[in-house]
């Protein structure tokens, strides 16, 4: 009889793990507890604007192929890929720059702010894609279930090579003076959830995914890639059961029998929960079958939490790029509050992103679909009027860098928070990202994929390995995937 696959939620992990599972023959049923798939990337329709609810950015668009040449597909067989350019913008106090996506253009702009820069850049990304080949597909496609697999010579030598054990903001100051430029080269780590000087330099592979792959964007919007993922799942006979929220896992002998939601028991052989690690091992496991404890959930470093804000704006905004990153306040004081003296931050950054100026369907004709970002840390006290006072903050700023008023067009607003995390997606402390990629949190030190205490239960997702991001996301349901058929097969 073909085994039982029971997948726990409909995120970017759960869909990858559904269609390899299903393609070898598993009988796959997914479970999620929302009445829409896609998880953390899903999407929701208001006054004729259609909003991506997380994802914006497209970055690392070899792993979105590989996941769809696996069932003999590609990206392109779904959705419509488009490179943004400039990829996007980054607004300081005192000036603005439009970051190129042509490599020469981008070395001119480097030298352009500091003079000698770009030779330095040019041997940075250099050494970047190194790490990206090597990261992405020695170490990030492991299963870290222990320090042995990192034990070849050969992966040794890579990880002094990698740089593992220095931090990120270190490598940039050794070669660039300029202090905007320096927090340019910094942003892409701050999708691994920690601020750059508890990054690992390894993770400069991020400025190759950024400033050489490219920054994409998929025409119709992000959740195009839950589409295509959901028409390749449909194709391999995976069935779906959404508003099917888990309660239990019920295990005997050391071994999951079955899997309970408020309506029906079903019966599995494997399972892989890609629902928020800490949930599913505190709520749906019994105590003696949980491998972490709340104090060891409580020590980690999360990734940030988000204040969010989806707008529907009754005009065009001329000065709106597609990508914005608003850099024009202090970047170490917020962090500070992500990271140490955890509270609202005094003064905050934050990102907006505006996918009507690169796609006519997200928003009707002569509007603007725009959507704003607050990091925070994640379990702060989230409520009504702190919301509005922070949208009045970012709101009078994005004005000001716009030149014309904004507020008073909008049409459509809904904001979502760290209460919105918890409910929807049973999210940890309210977090947004996972877990943060720091070095003592990275392979075998993060959450494992495989149970300790129950054979055949599975964990994927941004809070196992290899980290938080869709594409990270993707790996590791492959992974688990994978660690299943062989677990089958013996
Ligand atoms: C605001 C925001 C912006 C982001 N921006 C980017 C970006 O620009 N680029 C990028 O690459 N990444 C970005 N990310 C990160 C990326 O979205 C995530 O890393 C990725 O989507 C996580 O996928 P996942 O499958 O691990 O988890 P999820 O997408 O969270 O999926 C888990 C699913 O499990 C379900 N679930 C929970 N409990 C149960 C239960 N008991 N029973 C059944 N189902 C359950 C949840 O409802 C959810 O659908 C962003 C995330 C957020 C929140």
């Amino acid at each position: 009889m073909n085994k039982r696959s029971i997948i726990i939620g409909s995120g970017v992990a759960g869909l990858t793990s559904a269609a390899v599972l299903a393609k070898h023959g598993h009988q796959v049923t997914l479970l999620e507890k929302n009445d829409t798939i896609g998880g953390r990337a899903r999407k929701f329709s208001a006054e004729g604007f259609k909003f991506d609810m997380g994802p914006s950015w497209y970055w690392m668009p070899d792993v979105f192929e590989s996941f769809f040449n696996y069932f003999g597909k590609s990206c392109a067989d779904y959705y419509t890929l488009e490179r943004l350019d400039p990829s996007y913008r980054v607004i300081f106090k005192d000036e603005t720059y439009d970051i190129p996506a042509n490599m020469e253009e981008l070395m001119a702009f480097f030298e352009k702010h500091e003079k000698g820069s770009s030779s330095w850049l040019k041997k940075f990304l250099a050494d970047a894609k190194y790490k990206y080949d090597v990261g992405m597909n020695e170490f990030a496609n492991k299963p870290s279930l222990s320090l042995l697999e990192f034990a070849d010579p050969r992966l040794i030598g890579a990880a002094f090579k990698l740089q593992m054990f220095s931090s990120i903001r270190k490598e940039i100051q050794k070669g660039i003076t300029n202090p905007k430029l320096r927090q340019l080269l910094e942003f892409p780590v701050l999708f691994l959830g920690a601020s750059p000087e508890n990054i690992p330099a390894m993770y400069s592979l991020m400025n190759y995914a950024d400033l050489a792959l490219g920054t994409w964007y998929p025409q119709g919007g992000m959740h195009k890639i839950i589409e295509g993922m959901k028409a390749v799942c449909d194709e391999q006979g995976v069935v779906f059961k959404t508003s099917q929220e888990v309660k239990a896992i019920k295990v005997q002998n050391g071994k999951v029998h079955q899997v309970e939601t408020d309506s029906t028991i079903y019966d599995a052989d494997f399972v892989v929960a890609s629902a928020d690690y800490q949930h599913v091992e505190t709520q749906l496991l019994e105590k003696k079958y949980q491998s972490y404890s709340d104090r060891y959930w409580d020590s980690r470093m999360l990734a940030p939490s988000s204040l969010l804000f989806y707008l529907g704006v009754d005009k065009k905004i001329q000065k709106l790029k597609h990508h914005c990153l608003f850099f024009d306040e202090d970047y170490d004081a917020h962090a500070d509050s992500i990271y140490a003296n955890v509270s609202w931050p005094e003064k905050p950054l934050f990102y907006s992103c505006c996918p009507s100026k690169t796609d006519d369907t997200v928003a009707p004709e002569g509007k603007e679909n725009i959507f704003l970002l607050v990091p925070i840390a994640p379990d702060l006290e989230d409520n009504e009027a702190l919301r509005e006072k922070y949208f009045s903050i970012i709101m009078k700023r994005l004005e000001q860098h716009c030149g014309e008023k904004i507020e008073k067009h909008i049409i459509y607003k809904r904001s979502y928070c760290i209460n919105e995390f918890k409910q929807d997606y049973h999210a940890y402390k309210g977090n947004a990202y996972g877990l943060a990629n720091t070095l003592n949190q990275t392979a075998f030190l993060k959450p494992r994929i495989k149970s300790k205490k129950v054979q055949n239960l599975y964990f994927a997702g941004q809070l196992t390995n290899p980290g938080p991001g869709l594409p990270p996301s993707i790996m590791s349901g492959q992974i688990v995937a994978k660690e299943i058929l062989k677990q089958n097969n013996n």
